[in-house]
């Protein structure tokens, strides 16, 4: 198949096809046949976008081993380092003992010229093992400071979205889950948006998935322009957001919420290399308020239900969960 479809046989487009023939992640399938189905090439750009979409964990996982791997290199290093200056030191305390020894001999003062110069040899090697060994200790430090580096961007990299630069999931659940206790203990307000991108699949289809992650990054762009300091934007899914705004109650939830459709809504979508317009781009959102006591399924399902309902009244438009009331979704028990 890859073959067919003139895939390189590179180790990590077997990763991808194999598991797309294995049918391993809904996702990645619809992914590869939305190229398949645009007519699209399997150039080295589209694989490796794939493989970062839907493996890049791995290449994480990697990551994070070589920094492991650099940690036990350095600690290995300065114990190492220890380990001689201790000998030094060892050897040291030998010749200082044999020293005083002689000392204790009444040498005859010939003599005493040749000892001290000895033990001032045996100073001066001392002095020079510390002075390496000082040298040694600070270059280890430095490496250990950029190894710190390194895991702090590691952090960061394992809790953003690699494509929109947005908060991932992972972030949101625990961002989603701090703001709650925030909000139960302050009993300060917390408003919550789900957002999905209207007929995106069309998009994809018509005008292939590079450009739909343009879109994609566009989108995120224009939320995370919109919200404030202490608001979450962050990646939910694939082609849906979520913004976490403490402080916030529905009705300027609301007002916010409006804001980004309004905005995505008026920008033209380019194809920065044709420059031709590919249309308007809009967003349903689903705004609800968090209620003292209630699970945060409960309330992410509230903002959820109001998202579905705002597609279902015709896309491109707010729903809060007060327009809920009455239908089936205020009936919802977690
Ligand atoms: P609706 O208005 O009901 O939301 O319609 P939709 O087409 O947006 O909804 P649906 O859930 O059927 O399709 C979502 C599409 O989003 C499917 C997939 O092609 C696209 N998508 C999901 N993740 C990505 C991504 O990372 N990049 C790109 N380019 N497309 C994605
Ligand atoms: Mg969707
Ligand atoms: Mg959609």
């Amino acid at each position: 198949m890859m073959d067919r479809h003139g895939v390189p046989a590179h180790p990590n487009n077997f990763i991808i096809w194999y598991a797309f023939v294995a049918d391993r992640d809904p996702e990645l399938t619809k992914a590869i046949n939305g190229v398949l189905r645009a007519g699209q090439k399997f150039s080295d750009d589209v694989c490796a976008d794939l493989y970062e979409r839907f493996f890049g964990t791995s290449q994480h996982e990697a990551e994070l081993r070589a920094v492991g791997q650099r940690i036990e290199n350095a600690v290995a290093q300065v114990l190492a380092y220890l380990s001689t200056a201790n000998q030094g030191a060892a050897q040291y305390g030998e010749a200082l003992v044999s020293f005083s020894g002689e000392l204790n001999r009444d040498p005859a003062p010939n003599d005493l010229g040749d000892l001290i110069r000895g033990i001032l040899d045996e100073t001066k090697s001392m002095i020079e093992v510390n002075r390496q060994l000082e040298e040694r200790l600070e270059n280890s430090s430095g490496e250990i400071a950029r190894l710190r580096e390194d895991l702090d961007q590691l952090k960061r990299e394992a809790t953003t979205d690699a494509l929109t630069g947005l908060a991932n999931r992972k972030l949101f659940d625990v961002a989603l889950r701090e703001a709650a206790l925030e909000g139960e203990e302050d009993r300060s307000f917390l408003s919550l948006l789900m957002i999905d991108i209207d007929f995106f699949k069309q998009f994809n289809d018509s005008h292939g998935h590079m450009l739909g992650d343009q879109v994609l990054k566009l989108v995120a762009r224009t939320i995370q322009d919109s919200v404030k300091g202490k608001d979450t934007a962050a990646r939910y899914g694939g082609e849906e957001f979520a913004v976490i705004l403490p402080g916030t109650r529905l009705i300027e939830a609301i007002a916010v919420a409006d804001t980004i459709r309004r905005n995505v809504a008026s920008r033209k979508v380019l194809n920065r290399r044709t420059n031709q317009v590919l249309g308007q781009v809009t967003l349903s959102i689903g705004v609800a308020e968090y209620e003292f006591g209630e699970s945060l399924g409960a309330f992410v399902h509230r903002a959820d239900e109001a998202l579905y309902m705002a597609k279902r009244e015709g896309r491109n438009r707010v729903i809060s969960q007060t327009e809920l009331r009455g239908t089936q979704a205020l009936d919802f028990e977690p």
